[in-house]
Parts: C-alpha cells; structure tokens; sequence
C-alpha cells in the first residue's frame, strides 16, 4: 500500500484561536519567497485535534524542536499541550535556531496524520510486492531481529549485517555503538550521498571537516557557493541578510535565480551545472592575476602553491565562458569584488557542492579559495577549531566506541575499503553507494535501516533490490514508505520529535537537552530507545543501558569529558553554556589546532595542502584538477547526443525536505504534483508551455510529470525536485560516482523533455 495516498486530515482546521487556513497559506508563502520570517514572532496554528480535546482541559507550553527537514540541531518550538495532544506550536524566542519555516508550522499535521505507523509490524507475503503485515509485539519484534541477526553473523560474520542511520540524524551515535558493539564494520548513514564529501574536501586542505562560515560582524565579503538557504534554512537566511544589510557583500554561484542570487547577491555566477571545478579553477587564477591572494599565509602556511598557480594559469576568464557559460566580466567582477573585502568567508552546501562527478577536486578547489586570501581563522573568516568534542550528530568518539573499532581491526575489513580509499580514511562509516554490489556478492546480508529511503540513490531500483535480496531487514519509521518498505521483512514505529529525547541541541559551547513534550502514540517508541533495546536483545546489554536512554545520554556526556552532566542539562531548559575561552586567532600559529601542539594545520604537512599529500599517496592527483562531468553536453559523446538539455536535481523547495512531508494538506498545496522546470527558450523550441504533460528521460529511464515555464533556470537546463515515489528522478540519474568522494552526479546529468 503506497503511504498516505488517501489523507483523511482536514485542510481546514477550526479557527477558535491561531491562524486560519487562509492566513496560514499567506504566511507560508510568504517564507517561501522572502526566505524567513522577519521576527522570532509567533505564529500559530490549531490542530484538528484539538478539536477532541476538552476546552476546559489546562494548556501547559513545553520546548520541543522541528523534525520536519534534516538539518542539524534545528529549530526550536514551544508546544501547548492539552491532554497529552499538541494543540499548537510556536517559534521559540531566544533560541540560536528560529523562526519556524513553514514546514515547521504544519508540523503538527505530520505528528497526527492517521496514517502513522503505530505498531511493530512482521511481512506476512513476499517481498516486493504490495505489502501485507501481521501486527506484533515489541519483544516478538525484538526476538526475531535477534535471532535472524545472530544466525547471519555466527555464518558469515558481523560485516554482514548493515547498520544503517538515514533520517533523523539525532541516532547515528546509537546506531555506530550498536553497530560496533555487534562486530560490524558495515555502520552507514545518509552523509555519504548528502554532505559529506564537502567535509572531507575541506580536511583535505585544511585539515578539519567544513562547510564554510555564515559571515560575521567583522565579515566583509561572503562567497556563497551552491546555497539557498532562503529554500533550506529560512532562519539562516535571515541572519545572511542581516550580513548584507550590515554591508557584506556577497557572491552567489548557483545555477538557478534563487531568493539568494535575487536577494543576496552583488554579482550571481550562474553556471552550467557540473562545471565548478573550471570557475572555481578560474576563480583563483583571476585572484592570482590581481595580486589578491595573502602573500605572507601563502608562503609560510600552504604547500603546492606554484603547481597550483600553473595549473589554474589556463582558466582565462575566456576559457571559464566556454565551459561554464559565465560570462568572463562576471568572472572578473566576482573575483574582484571578494578579494578586495576582506575578511572575506566562505559558504557552501551539500547540493551542487557535492553532487558532482568531480566533487573530490572542485570542493578543494572552493575551499582552497579563504586559504589564499589568507581568511582561515581570522575574524569575519573561517574559524576553525577544536570546539566540543562532539560531532555533527552529537555524538562522541567514546560513545561510539572508535577505541574499539580501531583496536580490532575494524577498518581493513571495510567493504568499501578497496573502492573508496580516500573515503574510508576519513569516516568510520561507509560509502553506502555500491549497496547493490555488496548484497550481490553476499558481503551484506541483513539490514538494521533506520529512516532508510531507496530513493536517496542514483538508479533507485538498484537499491530496492538490494534490500529485497537482503536475507532479513527491519526498518525503523514514522510511516510506511512504499519505495522502500515493500523490501523488507519488518516495520517499526518510530516516536516523532514531540515524543522523544533526541541527542543534545549545540550551538557552540550552548548545549540544549530536547526532551518529550508528549508521550508516543500507540506503541511508537524513541528511535535512540529501540536501537539500545536491540542491542539488549543482541547480548549487549550493561553496554545498552537496559534500554535506558537518560542513562545513555549521561554516558555520552561522560565521554566528552567536559564536566556536564544529563541532570545539568536538565535544570537548563533555556540551554546550558559550557564554560570556556573565548576562540581565539590564527590558533594554527600557536599550536592550538594540532593534537601535536605544533603550529600549523592537520593534514600531514601540516600546511593547507594545495596539493593534497593524502590524495597523492592514495594515487589520486593532488591538483585540484577539473573533468567534465561524465554526462555533459561538452563531452563529443554520441551517446548523449538524444539527450541535450542538462539535468540539475538534488535542491531544496520550501515546502518538502527530500521525499518527506508529500502528504501534508497545507504544505502539498503549494507543490502537489511533479514538476519539471525549464527556461522559456527550451520550452518553445519543444512546443511546451506551463501544465502541459511531458516525459522526461535519458539513456537509464523516463519519468512523467508537468512541465513549469520559468526564468529561474537557464537555457539548456531543467531543474527537477526529487523524491516522488510516483516520478522518481533518480530513475534517471546515472551512478558515474566520483572516485575521490563516491558522490553520485545528482547535480549534472543530461536528458530531453517531450510533450506526452
Ligand atoms: S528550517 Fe523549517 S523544517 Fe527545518 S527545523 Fe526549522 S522550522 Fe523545521
């Protein structure tokens, strides 16, 4: 059964108190185009249920925090609670992340959706087919996860077994503990197709995973390289354009006109997709030219710079034009314009900026960009680290028991050691990308997939089988999806935001302990309590807890070793600061950055490598050299020739977070069917005009949908937003993975669009 095809939830919630419909959509509609809201101000709504709930029954306001994208730590909510239901949510004034976007505001119609899975379920028919259960109990559940899970490692090992951590990410440190407390060396998550090849690009230069910086007070120009936030991040956005109203410019490279390129940018590179890496290249050959690049950091702190200037001698402004379609002034404008402000910062993203062919190469290129302008670690610049100790999901090295995986031997018996070198130097879990090979060649046989989509990977279909081959999968969710669940053998449901203790909330040294604001629905249970009462079931359980997650959460804060404690955080509802200096400066002058005390950097030279000694050694090029895209329109490939137009997919829209929140009535108005976007030009060369019907396809598949006229792309591209079950783009995008990173080509595939 397709998940959600016939919601019953009303559109037109009673309007006793907060927003109307009307004046819902309005306010909606106004975050997807301005980005933000310009205030922390509440804005609320009433739910349906609340209609059940006694009008005399007490409101009591309780913090939570939005789910309902994938960001990390998000935004903050106050909840009134009547009667153990949510009756309305609220931005939460003075919270680091804030205010709600409207994704964040129908929030409440995803929580109570009729369609929510409620109680474990076992397959009852065969996989990969339309699904039929039989409902069971949590220790039934339990006890067959672990004797199919036990039974797959005593025969072929644990590395068998699949730990996977999709969305949310508030578990991965469970999960990676579970995974490693099992034996498996197979623990993965959805960074390696989302964000992380942009880290690893930044380690490699200088030595610390990186994203870039939003600008600060002391920020004069900003490179925005591949975001919009406006789309992504509605709050982000606002603090960008209090930056530009504070006087920083700003350079937006995106492909598209978005509310960042229209709203933020002084000069918009807007390039053929796929073709970074020859505007970055020329970028820093023009910052080179100008005599703009920071001599003194250039010559006491990087290595590899005359190779590089060399190399990026032949990126003319000219050249760049060719091959990017940006005009060559623009080029010159931009470089001009960045390298003259200073401090200058960077910022960029996980789409466009990992989702290429030559990902591995062109993110160092953009990152090598604040190094030669001398703004690592200086005010308004990069800032580097070390912070907290924790990581991206909150986690710690100690919780996640790296001692141990190091210790025995986890890391050479990797199944993507041997494809993915550079990759697998870098994290300790897996580029899941060759999924469907590892099942084939019996190296996966079982799957723990926690908020997995097979959607998430280039050729979906490839991946459905995989899970299908799987001897056993259980899957851990809010809903039943289709897509992906059709392929496995178990379904568990999985407590929302409202109803569970995520890991901790960081902004900087502010630690923010999340806690239920209502119990679970049904027999829904927290995901960080499931994967702690598998591994009870496993065997593991002093090392889970008991199940207990106050318990574990006190043992992760145990292991950063900075002396706070689960009961601190709690009597902190409105944060807890960790005591601490103040950052300082050019800490790679004073040693401050490497675990050695030695000044410098930590990459094995101890200097921003412009040349990458880590690549070199593993026989990659050390250049940040720049390839076509395997799919381009540049490439003389007879091929391609049928298939011109490029295919740029991957990017956000304000009112979904990849394939989730389809079917909540107040978000799905605003986007409720598939659509193709493309320019003006390419839709009267093919007689197409806004609402027409059309195919989209390449070499690998075709897909159908309605066509959107729009100045927002340019000639010669279409943009497609992806995760429709029902026209699913990565039926369409190729898996020419990038060998650095092994990032799929969401960015720049080719494809024609006809009328039906
Ligand atoms: S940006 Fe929107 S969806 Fe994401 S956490 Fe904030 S309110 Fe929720």
């Amino acid at each position: 059964m397709l998940h959600k095809e016939n919601n019953a939830l009303s559109c037109e919630p009673p309007c006793q108190e907060g927003l109307t419909r009307r004046s819902f959509v309005a306010g909606a509609a106004a975050i997807g185009a301005a980005g933000a809201l310009a205030t922390s101000a509440a804005f609320d709504i009433v739910h349906p249920a609340d209609a059940f709930a006694d009008d005399n029954a007490p409101v009591e306001k309780r913090y939570s925090y939005c789910d309902m994208c994938n960001h990390v730590p998000k935004c903050g909510i106050v909840c009134h609670v009547k009667e153990n239901r949510i009756v309305r949510v609220e931005s939460r004034a003075k919270y680091p992340a804030t205010p709600l976007c409207a994704k964040g505001i129908a929030s409440l119609q995803e929580l109570y959706d009729p369609e929510r899975l409620l109680v474990p379920k076992l397959r009852t028919n065969a996989k990969g087919t339309a699904s039929a259960w039989r409902d069971i109990s949590w220790d039934e559940a339990y006890a067959v996860i672990a004797e199919r899970l036990s039974a797959i490692k005593a025969q072929h090992g644990p590395d068998a077994v699949l730990f996977f951590c999709g969305d949310p990410k508030e578990p991965r440190g469970a999960m990676q503990r579970l995974a490693t407390l099992f034996g498996s060396a197979s623990y993965g998550s959805e960074s390696s197709v989302c964000a992380a090849a942009s880290w690893m690009c930044a380690n490699l230069v200088f030595g610390q995973n990186s994203m870039g910086q939003d600008p600060g007070e002391a920020t004069k120009s900003c490179l925005v390289w591949s975001l919009n936030a406006a789309w992504s991040q509605p709050n982000r956005f606002n603090g960008l354009m209090s930056a530009k109203e504070r006087g920083t410019k700003f350079v937006v490279v995106d492909p598209r006109v978005t509310p960042m390129a229209t709203g933020l940018a002084d000069v918009h590179l807007q390039l053929r997709p796929g073709s970074d890496g020859a505007l970055a290249a020329g970028f820093i050959n023009q910052l080179i030219i100008q005599g703009l690049i920071d001599q003194e950091f250039v010559a006491n702190w990087t290595v590899g710079f005359d190779e590089l200037a060399a190399y990026v001698a032949q990126y003319t402004p000219q050249k760049v034009e060719e091959i990017t379609w940006v005009p060559a002034a623009r080029l010159i404008e931009a470089a001009t314009l960045i390298g003259t402000n200073a401090p200058m910062t960077l910022v960029t993203s996980s789409k466009g900026g990992c989702h290429q062919t030559n990902v591995g190469n062109y993110q160092r290129a953009v990152f090598m960009i604040p190094a030669l302008l001398g703004a690592l670690d200086v005010a308004g610049g990069l800032s580097l680290g070390p912070g907290l100790p924790f990581d991206y999901a909150a986690s710690t090295r100690g919780f996640q028991l790296e001692d141990v995986y190091e210790s025995e031997g986890f890391q050479a018996r990797r199944h993507d050691l041997a494809e993915f070198p550079v990759w697998a130097k870098f994290y300790k879990m897996m580029q899941t990308v060759h999924l469907p090979e590892y099942v084939a060649a019996g190296k996966i046989r079982a799957g723990v997939l926690l908020g997995a989509n097979a959607m998430m990977w280039p050729n979906t279909p490839l991946y459905q089988k995989a899970i299908n081959d799987m001897e056993f999968s259980v899957a851990i969710d809010y809903y039943e999806r289709s897509w992906t669940h059709d392929y496995v053998d178990m379904l568990l449901p999985a407590a929302m935001c409202y109803e569970r203790t995520a890991a901790l909330a960081l902004f900087g040294r502010k630690i923010f302990l999340r806690q239920p604001a209502v119990e679970p629905l049904g027999e829904a249970r927290e995901d960080w309590r499931i994967l702690l009462e598998i591994g009870c079931a496993l065997g593991y359980r002093d090392e889970c807890f008991n199940g207990d997650v106050d318990a574990a959460l006190d043992a992760l804060l145990a292991t950063a070793d900075i002396g706070v404690t689960l009961a601190d955080l709690k009597a902190a509802p409105d944060g807890y600061d960790v005591p601490g200096q103040p950052p300082e400066e050019r800490k790679y002058a004073s040693g401050k950055l490497r675990k050695d005390g030695q000044p410098g950097f930590n990459t094995p030279t101890g200097k921003v490598e412009l040349v990458s000694k880590t690549l070199a050694d593993l026989g990659f090029e050390g250049l940040p050299v720049y390839e076509e895209p395997v799919h381009s329109p540049l490439r003389d490939n007879p091929a391609d020739t049928a298939y011109p137009l490029v295919l740029n997919t991957g990017s956000r829209v304000p009112y979904y977070t990849h394939s989730k929140l389809r079917d909540l009535p107040w978000l799905n108005q605003f986007m409720p069917r598939p659509v193709v976007r493309l320019s003006p030009k390419d839709a009267a060369s093919r007689g197409l005009a806004t609402g027409d019907a059309v195919r989209v396809f390449n070499q690998q598949g075709s897909i159908e949908m309605e066509a959107e006229v729009t100045n927002m792309v340019m000639p010669g591209v279409v943009d497609i937003f992806h995760g429709w079950h029902q026209a699913d783009v990565n039926l369409l995008t190729t898996r020419d993975f990038d060998p650095i990173t092994g990032f799929p080509p969401f960015a720049c595939g080719l494809c024609e669009v006809v009328k039906k």
